[in-house]
């Protein structure tokens, strides 16, 4: 069963845990919605893309409005396609919420176990990932494109969170929406990035179209990623939707030969205060 379910025109939610845990906020954006015109039609959520920035503002107020959690409480980044991940407080709360100057550098994942925190991430066929700990209340996101995949950001956020003292048994994730395999055609200097971050043994993630052209499946390598880090198979979600396939739906950095808007990543707790 798709674990992105379809709220309203402009959210997905993943539908378990949301159901599980009814002060979590997480899932992801669709096009649909918004105020942004051109190639940005319509719900553009990045800055960074060269979209009226008043128009992206008010494309995020509106997708606040939706998840009820305000503007002001999320936290976003200058993503560089590397796998750098931050945690983050309530004192970094706004940040990369209604410009891209005051945005996290450098960063490509959040963490956070403090409720009232939004933390987002933008994409555009990359692959969102989606994780969290009930038991420490830990929850994170992260971006992971083919740099960031062979880069392991997923293992890298079990690491972090092993830190933190949490097991990777007691870890969920959730690969969210991005490009398929078939729309997702590489060459071998990709290829032999991902056959280093292979284990011996696996199911390859990737298939000979013709010479020199691949066929690449980035949410099995990252599921297989996670499957090596300790993540039981039960415990990882895996979705179905491509953001190429689904022009309706999804922006498309690759079919939309580099000019689109940016979907957006969201988790985070709603504050305790927010239920009374
Ligand atoms: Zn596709």
């Amino acid at each position: 069963m798709e674990p992105f379910v379809l709220k309203n025109q402009s959210i997905l939610t993943i539908e378990s845990w949301c159901k599980q845990f009814p002060e979590l906020i997480a899932g992801f954006t669709t096009k649909s919605g918004g105020c942004s015109i051109g190639d940005y039609e319509s719900l553009n959520l990045g800055f960074h893309v060269n979209d009226d920035g008043l128009n992206v503002c008010s494309n995020r107020e509106k997708v606040a409005e939706l998840l009820k959690f305000p503007l002001k409480s999320w936290v976003g980044a200058e993503q560089i396609h590397d796998s750098m991940l931050k945690k983050v407080t309530k004192a970094d709360r706004g940040k990369g919420s209604n410009s891209y100057d005051d945005s996290f550098k450098g960063t490509d994942g959040f963490y956070t176990d403090e409720e009232g925190i939004l933390l987002t991430l933008c994409f555009a066929d990359c692959v969102p990932l989606f994780f969290i700990a009930p038991e420490k209340k830990m929850i994170g996101t992260a971006h992971a494109g083919w740099k960031g995949t062979v880069g392991q950001i997923a293992k890298q956020m079990i690491s972090s969170w092993g830190r933190e003292g949490i097991k990777p048994d007691q870890i969920f994730v959730a690969i969210g929406p991005s490009i398929c395999d078939k729309c997702y055609i590489v060459d071998k200097y990709v290829i032999n990035f991902v056959e280093n971050t292979l284990e011996d043994g696996g199911v390859l993630p990737y298939n000979l179209l013709n010479e020199g052209q691949y066929s690449l499946n980035l949410r099995e390598l990252n599921r297989q990623i996670l499957h090596a880090a300790g993540v039981p198979d039960e415990n990882i979600l895996v979705t179905e939707l491509c953001s190429s396939c689904n022009r309706e739906e999804f922006f498309s950095h690759r079919r939309d030969h580099g000019k689109s808007g940016r979907m957006l990543s969201f988790i985070g707790w709603k504050e305790t205060s927010d239920r009374l």
